[in-house]
């Protein structure tokens, strides 16, 4: 059987936003920031300010997922152009070179899309640089190739930038919330 403790002791008890255990000193949660011993607007503006933070990490991470998914995108995408590769080109010398290369890269931004998930601005910020690396180092060889789907090279680098912000963002949101 639960007892019914009264409003007025449980604030003091236990956090009325994160239900953090409160010592009747404390005069904001040590764990949300939440005001105990504000006034009911004072705690009202608190809880309304955390659900619109809520709406945005919400947001936020609809991006990044988009941003993980570019990173797998790619690595189906080197997979692609390694196989494509190969049946052209079975007969020339370089064929291994290419293929391996186009395998490793497709290796790395599976890794960088699987590790996105614990580490996102880490991983979408490589995987944004090693692709306009090999971008850059394409149109050395070949200058013509920076214009071969131009739209989705801009596409692919949005996502990632979209990526990147919401990232910091999601940073930002959470430590103002441990210092608060
Ligand atoms: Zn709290």
């Amino acid at each position: 059987m639960e007892n019914q403790i009264p409003a007025a002791v449980q604030l003091t008890e236990n956090c009325a936003h994160c239900n953090t255990q409160a010592k009747p000193e404390d005069t904001f949660c040590t764990q949300c920031g939440y005001p105990l011993k504000g006034t009911e607007a004072e705690q009202n503006i608190f809880i309304s300010e955390r659900q619109v933070e809520e709406i945005d990490i919400f947001t936020y991470n609809k991006t990044l997922r988009q941003a993980s998914n570019t990173l797998y995108y790619l690595a189906g995408i080197f997979i692609l152009s390694g196989l494509v590769y190969f049946f052209i080109h079975k007969d020339d010398e370089d064929v291994v070179t290419v293929v391996i290369t186009d395998l490793i890269m497709a290796a790395i931004f599976l890794v960088l899309g699987a590790y996105s998930k614990k580490k996102p601005l880490a991983c979408i910020i490589s995987g944004l640089s090693l692709y306009v690396i090999v971008q850059v180092l394409n149109a050395i060889v070949e200058p013509i190739s920076i214009a071969k789907g131009i739209i989705i090279k801009i596409v692919i680098i949005g996502y990632m930038i979209k990526g990147i912000k919401s990232a910091m963002e999601i940073e930002k949101i959470r430590k103002e919330k441990h210092i608060a």
